[in-house]
């Protein structure tokens, strides 16, 4: 597969920690829980979409660009860390921002991500929640073009074949680790939404032969459409590798039903899961995606799911700055 003759920046802290989930494992009796600190992968507060990076800002640099351009949500942890490999690679950063949270804490579009794009000197264009942010990019590529520059956009999470082959380098180094702990992972966990971590994940791991499943826990509240993303990123990313795309339908696990409402509203069993893992391990989850996901884990485990000699790996895929701006719904927990 040779993953190294893809273009690729530093800008991870890796290996990340691999580390027993002890205290959650035993009050919940099993499996053997492990957690993947990419919330540690060190660039601006770190999270998932460096790995993503790392291969998108190469791309951008070979391609000539001067002002990367992005879109996501108005707390979108993507967005920070685009900025923040955009100024450390000194490109321009224009970002598009969509009002599609419903949420009313007072400083939610000024602190968390937001006041972190701004610190990290991104160019900020909010817009309302039914924009088209492809057309919103396309707009703002032009204005780039129109002053004699050159524009590269990063589409939402960094999901297309090149940001996924961040996970699957992870995936890779998962499975080192792994080797290296003397354990074999039998389900990794995590928070699903543009599909390129979990397309990532699934590829590296069929690519080296391991019978790792993974599984994605929707918190679009629309699982059969991130599905349907995952499968579209994960043939992409495949083909980008020189791979037969894994035959079964089993391959894409998207668990529904733990997102609540909708992307970003909180839910009682996120608060419930951020605030345990909290208390038992010392962690700290996010409200929006792994609050989210360990309450799908946690869930699942309750099901019946794993055996009790299953060993899981929850990947802690970020988005703690996103906790500050919602301060409310943890008041009292
Ligand atoms: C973007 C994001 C995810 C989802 O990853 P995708 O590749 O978009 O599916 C999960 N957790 C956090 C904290 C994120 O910011």
């Amino acid at each position: 597969m040779q993953l190294a003759r893809f273009a690729r920046e530093r800008f991870a802290h890796l290996p990340t920690p691999l580390e027993p989930l002890t205290r959650l494992s035993e009050a919940l009796g099993g499996p053997r829980l492990f957690i993947k600190r990419d919330d540690s992968t060190g660039l601006a507060l770190g999270g998932n979409k460096t790995r993503k990076l790392e291969f998108l800002i190469a791309e951008a640099k070979d391609q000539g660009a001067d002002t990367i351009i992005s879109a996501g949500g108005v707390q979108s942890n993507h967005v920070r860390q685009t900025a923040a490999a955009a100024a450390r690679s000194g490109l321009a950063c224009d970002l598009v921002l969509t009002r599609i949270v419903p949420w009313n804490d007072a400083d939610y579009e000024k602190t968390g991500n937001v006041q972190l794009d701004e610190l990290l000197g991104a160019r900020i264009h909010i817009h309302p929640a039914a924009t088209d942010r492809d057309a919103a990019m396309i707009s703002l590529a032009d204005q780039v073009h129109r002053r004699g520059g050159r524009p590269y956009i990063i589409p939402v999470g960094g999901s297309n074949a090149t940001g996924a082959l961040g996970y699957v380098n992870c995936a890779m180094e998962l499975e080192r680790q792994a080797n290296d702990m003397g354990v074999v992972i039998d389900s990794v966990v995590h928070a699903a939404s543009s599909g390129g971590t979990q397309a990532g994940l699934i590829a590296g791991f069929h690519a080296i032969g391991s019978r790792t499943r993974v599984i994605g826990i929707d918190v679009d509240a629309n699982p059969s459409e991130t599905a349907a993303t995952v499968w579209r990123v994960l043939t992409a990313t495949c083909k980008k590798l020189g791979l037969t795309r894994p035959e079964t339908d089993g391959v894409v696990v998207v668990e529904g039903g733990y997102a609540g409402d909708s992307y970003g509203l909180p839910t009682a069993a996120m608060v419930e899961a951020v605030t345990r893992l909290a208390r038992t391990e010392g962690l700290v989850l996010d409200p929006v995606y792994t609050g989210k996901a360990m309450a799908g884990l946690i869930d699942l485990i309750a099901q019946g799911r794993f055996s009790g000699s299953d060993t899981v790996v929850f990947l802690h895929t970020g988005g703690t700055p996103a906790l500050f701006a919602y301060g409310s719904a943890f008041a009292g927990s």
